[in-house]
């Protein structure tokens, strides 16, 4: 179980490696790659369709993320997919291996 609120302290975004990486408040860091994130986009497109589970390569690189209050961070991918919006404990359960 992971305790509640959890904030990520810093979120950078990797463009070689195409990783998001999170330090979490309680100094737990994650990466998560652009495929992991992409294909575990929950918009409402993605789950209907299953389309995340036959993206093209090309199509997971993040392009830029961008603040969705407190809720969480909206991730573009080099698709032009920006549906998603990822919580902070869903990105954190990603995390975890
Ligand atoms: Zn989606």
């Amino acid at each position: 179980m992971v305790s509640v609120p959890l904030l990520p302290r810093e979120i950078r975004l990797h463009s070689q490696s195409n990783e998001l990486e999170l330090v979490w408040s309680d100094d737990i860091k994650s990466r998560l790659s652009g495929a992991l994130l992409r294909k575990a986009c929950h918009c409402a497109d993605c789950l209907s369709t299953g389309e995340r589970n036959q993206v093209e390569e090309d199509a997971l690189l993040i392009r830029n993320v961008v603040g969705a209050g407190h809720y969480g961070i909206q991730i573009i991918f080099s698709d032009g997919h920006d549906r998603g919006i990822y919580p902070w404990l869903y990105l954190r359960e990603l995390g975890q291996v």
